[in-house]
């Protein structure tokens, strides 16, 4: 069998970075500000102008800073938070830990993104229900931007805040403007698999609202006011390391090189398998290329054919979440989420990095190839 294939390959980014990497970790380790050293400020000085966002609030992850949002907003008991069936879990296990209601929408079957279609007829579903609509959760599914148009226009007419589940498309974008841009408020991961990831756990929240940003740096930090023992509101401890700032400001040196690569990459995957159901990227957007995700008829024997060749793959997701045994009582629109079903049984992701060289990107294309034909 020929050398396995990493799906994700962190090592070569990690040869690039170099010494310089070292050397940003034992100045953290020397100056010993491990809890908002320097580094976090700075982090959040450069996301915040990478993207244009007027703030960065970094977390100790993804799903804190969608429930840091939430938090922000005052929602919970009895709140309605609409958010895809078709997600990681994470964006819906953030609306049930601040106590609220997920209520479940269905996707585009082009983007396997949100349908403000569908989240228009959601809305009124929940109401009849006894809850009370307050925010949707547009997810940037595999690095596309979500429909945000569409679904600002939906948010405002039922009065919804729209906070975008970021997590997968830091570096994507949608009508000349970069994701952290969209809505209210963005919650962004970075889990070492992510589009920019660090060596641990990690997260953000990008707004242009200035009491969001106020309100989201008291929240991080045990609801302080002003002081560490001032405490104003009830908060969490959810900060990023200044260890993983450091990281971060590395790897962010190389982010839009790498970002040029994972599309070329995704460019020629698109070219050479034309017709095995290739994603479709709407007119205007950018996708950070999270995953490169087809659809196949035939997804078992891709990923049986692939393994005995030493790639390989991943079903990202394999259910929809309002079909999980712990999700399932939640509400879900009117007729249920066909398309997510449909999307959950025919989904397979391919190896997708940066360094994806051309002969091993063939050797992944053939072997979709025979195993479709
Ligand atoms: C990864 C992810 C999250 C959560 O991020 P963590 O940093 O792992 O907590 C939330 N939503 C989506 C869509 C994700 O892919």
């Amino acid at each position: 069998m020929p050398d396995p294939i990493p799906f994700i390959d962190l090592k070569e980014q990690r040869k690039r970075l170099g010494a310089g990497l070292d050397e940003a970790i034992a100045r953290v380790l020397e100056h010993g500000r491990f809890i908002l050293g320097p580094e976090v400020a700075e982090l959040e000085g450069e996301l915040a102008n990478f993207c244009g966002a007027k703030h960065c609030i970094t977390c100790a992850n993804g799903t804190d800073a969608l429930v840091l949002l939430l938090m922000a907003e005052g929602i919970g008991e009895g709140d309605a938070v609409f958010v895809p069936a078709f997600t990681f879990v994470a964006t819906a296990e953030a609306v049930c830990l601040v106590g609220a209601t997920p209520v479940f929408c269905d996707v585009h079957e082009d983007t396997f993104n949100l349908d403000a279609d569908s989240l228009a007829v959601t809305v009124p579903h929940a109401k009849s229900l006894g809850l009370n609509p307050r925010a949707v959760i547009p997810v940037d599914l595999f690095g596309q931007p979500a429909d945000y148009p569409s679904i600002q226009r939906v948010a405002d007419e039922f009065g919804l805040s729209v906070i975008a589940d970021a997590a997968q498309s830091f570096g994507g974008e949608l009508g000349n403007q970069k994701v952290g841009k969209f809505g209210k408020a963005s919650a962004v991961s970075f889990f070492p698999a992510k589009p920019l990831g660090c060596y641990g756990d990690g997260g953000a929240i990008f707004t242009d609202d200035d009491t969001l940003a106020e309100t989201l740096v008291s929240l991080r930090m045990h609801g302080e006011g002003g002081d560490k023992y001032v405490n104003v509101r009830v908060g969490q401890n959810s900060r990023l390391d200044t260890l993983q700032a450091a990281i971060l400001l590395q790897k962010l040196t190389i982010f839009g090189d790498e970002l040029d690569l994972r599309q070329q990459i995704a460019m020629r995957y698109t070219e050479k398998l034309d017709g095995y159901g290739v994603p479709i990227i709407i007119d205007g957007a950018k996708s950070a290329w999270a995953q490169y995700t087809i659809l196949s008829d035939d997804r078992d024997e891709l990923a049986a054919r692939a393994k005995s060749q030493g790639i390989p793959t991943a079903i990202y997701y394999p259910r929809p979440l309002s079909l999980q045994t712990c999700y399932a009582n939640f509400p879900s629109v009117p007729g249920g989420v066909p398309v997510s079903e449909r999307l959950s049984a025919k989904v397979i992701s391919l190896p997708m990095h940066p360094y994806l060289d051309a002969p091993t990107q063939d050797r992944i294309i053939e072997s979709v190839k025979e195993a479709v034909k």
